[in-house]
């Protein structure tokens, strides 16, 4: 259980996939965890009107609570949204409300719509007393303007892949927008890390998909992969992460090695190393 090296610069990471179900919150909320108990400060943004990585984090998000919602529409700073989680003291969320369903809607007519999140970020970061290590933005599963806002505000996106049928479908759409926001948004951006969730090696489907997913993605797949495990699946409705939930389950041991994976490449440093 060594601490992983931590990073100079905050390394901002949006978690994404407009398909829902695949594991974004889950993977944002255990990184996230992961990482704040190997020593980096970290804090969450929860950008999807579910709120689940709020309940993750056992943070409150109820409709009166400020939130990340406040931040988008200028009516708060995120220090204002901010919230310790009952998770570890290193890691801090901003949640969302349900009011963040409307936002979509509400963003469009708004000046700098899509780069709304990145300034609030940018302003919290520089005047913080707390140097952030990782930023984590957890997206909804859509391609709208609240994830328009976490790819501009990001330095990296993480895409977790579902090892199930259709594991691809979808993707270049995903990687298309990406490519749009690199043209004219966010020319830094870059995929860094795409981790296989709930795999199950029990089945040549997920072994399959592994691996396709690994011939086209050969720099950017975590060698360490999530299996599908219950104690993950169960952690959440204790408003929990896997860590703490149970610390030594394969889930939490998963979510441990891919974290030392994605701090040990630091800024993708697998891309870095070979000049791509
Ligand atoms: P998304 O945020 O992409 O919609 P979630 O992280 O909410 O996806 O995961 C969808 C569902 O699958 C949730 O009920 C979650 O608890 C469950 N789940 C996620 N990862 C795993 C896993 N490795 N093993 C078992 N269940 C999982
Ligand atoms: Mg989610």
């Amino acid at each position: 259980n060594t601490p992983s090296p931590l990073p100079e610069r905050t390394r901002i990471i949006t978690v994404s996939n407009q398909k829902g179900g695949v594991g974004k919150t889950t993977t944002t909320v255990n990184l996230a965890s992961a990482l704040a108990r190997r020593g980096a400060n970290v804090l969450v943004i929860d950008l999807d009107p579910q709120g689940n990585a709020s309940t993750a984090l056992g943070v409150p998000h109820r409709p009166e609570t400020t939130s990340v919602y406040e931040v988008l529409l200028g009516d708060a700073t995120i220090a204002e949204a901010l919230q310790e989680s009952s998770d570890h003291e290193n890691l801090s969320c901003v949640p969302s409300t349900i009011h963040l369903a409307g936002a979509e809607i509400e963003l469009v007519s708004l000046v700098a719509r899509e780069q709304r999140l990145r300034t609030a970020l940018t302003a919290f970061l520089e005047s913080s007393e707390r140097k952030y290590h990782y930023v984590f933005i957890d997206c909804p599963p859509s391609l709208g303007l609240l994830t328009v806002n976490a790819f501009v505000a990001g330095s990296e996106v993480l895409i977790p892949i579902q090892c199930e049928y259709y594991a691809l479908e979808g993707l270049s759409q995903l990687l298309g927008n990406i490519q749009l926001i690199q043209k004219h948004l966010n020319p830094t951006l870059q995929v860094s890390t795409i981790l296989l969730t709930m795999y199950d090696a029990r089945t040549n489907l997920a072994q399959e998909v592994a691996n396709e997913v690994r011939e086209h993605f050969p720099k950017e797949v975590l060698d360490a992969v999530i299996p599908r495990s219950v104690r993950i699946s169960e952690a959440p409705s204790y408003g929990q992460t896997v860590h703490e939930y149970d610390s030594a389950s394969i889930g939490a041991l998963a979510y441990l090695e891919a974290a030392a994976e994605i701090a040990e490449r630091g800024t993708g440093s697998k891309l870095d190393n070979e000049g791509v």
